[in-house]
C-alpha cells in the first residue's frame, strides 16, 4: 500500500510503498476512501508542533473497515466508517463525563507506530489516523460507523474540520434562536461555525474574512453579513449592527491572539467568546483586565467542538442528510494522493474551502 510520509519538517510529502503493522487486539485496518486536508496537518508537516518525524499525516477521512483485531467490538469487517481526529473509548474518566474530546487514549494512539518504512524505521500516523494514504490501521476508538449515502468527500469532512465548526457553535457556545453571532476567519472550519449558528436559529451571523471568495461563500451557507478586515474594522462594524453592544457570541478561528482579543472586544457584556482557531505553541493571550472581569464575558475554548463523536457523528450526519448542513459546498479542490503535495500547498494560499484526497 501507499502512503504520503513526512520525513522532515517543512519539506514535500513523499509518496511510496510502506508496510502495516501489524493489527493489534482493538486495532482495525481500514481502506481510505477520502481524506479532507486539514491547517493542522500543514502545522505539522511545517514542524510548528512538537511531533516527531518521520509519521503519515491525514486526520479526516472516512473508509471502510477491511480486517478486525480480535477484541473490536465497535466495527465490523465491509461496514462504512469515519475516522475521528481525537478517540473516544467510551469507559475513560473524561468519557463518561461527558468530555470524550479529552479522552485518556488521546496522547497513546498518537505515539503508535503505524508503518514501516522503505529504509527500516518506522511511522506513526497523525492523531492516531493517518488518511494520506490508501489503508490505515487505526484504534478502534477512533472509528464510528456510519450508515448513509452520503458521497465520501463530503462525509470526510466530518472527521475534523466540519465538527469543530459545528460543534462550536452548537456544543461549546450553544447559539441560541434568535442570536447574534461574528465568526473571525472563514475557511472549512469558520463555514461550519456560520452554518451551526444557523442551524441554531441565530438571526444575525457576521462572517469577518479578507478573503472574498471566503467571504461569498458563508453568505452561501447562511451568514447574514458579511465583513472586509482589510476594508473597515471589524469591531466597528460589528457594533454598528448590533446597536452598539456586540454580539451575543463570537468565535476566532484563526489562531492568531490578536484576533481573540478581537474576538474578546466584540462580544456583548455577558457574552460568550469562544476560540477556536489553534494557535501557535509558544504564544499567549493578553486581555485588558479590567474588561475581562467588568465586562463578565465567558471565554471558552473549544477543542474539536466539544463533540462526542458517537453521539455527534451520526447527529451530524443527519443533519447533512436532512439538507440543513451543507457539505457538498465546502469541498473546493478533489486531488489524488499523488498530488498531495499541491493539495497542501493550496492551503497554503487559501485557495477554496476544502482540498479533498480521494
Ligand atoms: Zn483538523
Ligand atoms: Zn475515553
Amino acid at each position: 500500500m501507499r502512503a504520503a510520509v513526512a520525513y522532515e519538517a517543512g519539506q514535500p510529502l513523499v509518496v511510496e510503498e510502506v508496510s502495516a503493522l501489524p493489527l493489534g487486539p482493538r486495532d482495525v485496518r481500514v481502506e481510505v476512501r477520502a481524506s479532507g486536508i486539514c491547517h493542522t496537518d500543514v502545522s505539522v508537516i511545517d514542524g510548528l508542533m512538537s511531533i516527531p518525524f518521520p509519521f503519515v499525516p491525514g486526520h479526516e477521512g472516512c473508509g471502510v473497515v477491511e480486517e478486525v483485531g480480535r477484541e473490536v467490538r465497535r466495527v465490523r469487517v465491509g461496514e462504512r466508517v469515519l475516522v475521528a481526529v481525537a478517540p473516544a473509548c467510551g469507559t475513560c474518566w473524561w468519557c463518561v463525563h461527558g468530555l470524550s474530546n479529552h479522552c485518556e487514549l488521546n496522547s497513546q494512539v498518537m505515539a503508535l507506530p503505524r508503518w514501516q518504512l522503505g529504509d527500516g524505521r518506522s511511522a506513526t500516523a497523525l492523531c492516531g489516523c493517518g488518511t494520506f494514504s490508501e489503508s490505515m490501521v487505526v484504534h478502534e476508538a477512533s472509528l464510528v460507523p456510519v450508515e448513509t449515502g452520503l458521497a465520501d468527500e463530503e462525509l470526510a469532512l466530518l472527521g475534523c474540520g466540519v465538527t469543530t465548526g459545528l460543534g462550536a457553535a452548537l456544543n461549546t457556545a450553544r447559539v441560541t434562536p434568535g442570536a447574534s453571532v461574528a465568526v473571525i476567519g472563514c475557511g472549512g472550519v469558520g463555514q461550519s461555525v456560520v452554518q451551526g449558528a444557523r442551524i441554531a436559529g441565530a438571526a444575525l451571523i457576521i462572517a469577518i474574512d479578507p478573503v472574498e471568495g471566503r467571504r461569498q461563500a458563508s453568505l452561501k451557507v447562511g451568514a447574514t453579513h458579511v465583513v472586509d478586515p482589510a476594508v473597515a474594522d471589524p469591531i466597528e462594524s460589528v457594533r454598528a449592527l448590533t446597536h452598539g453592544r456586540g454580539v451575543d457570541y463570537s468565535f476566532e478561528v484563526v489562531g492568531r491572539p490578536e484576533l481573540m482579543v478581537q474576538a474578546h472586544e466584540m462580544a456583548r457584556a455577558g457574552g460568550t467568546v469562544t476560540l477556536v482557531g489553534m494557535p501557535p505553541g509558544d504564544s499567549t493571550l493578553a486581555l485588558p483586565a479590567v474588561q475581562a472581569v467588568f465586562s463578565g464575558k465567558h471565554v471558552v475554548g473549544s477543542v474539536v467542538g466539544d463533540a462526542q463523536i458517537l453521539r455527534d457523528f451520526p447527529r451530524f450526519v443527519a443533519l447533512a442528510e436532512a439538507g440543513l448542513l451543507d457539505l457538498g459546498s465546502l469541498v473546493s479542490n478533489r486531488i489524488k494522493l499523488d498530488d498531495i503535495n499541491d493539495g497542501i500547498e493550496m492551503l497554503r494560499k487559501a485557495e477554496g474551502v476544502r482540498t479533498v484526497v480521494g
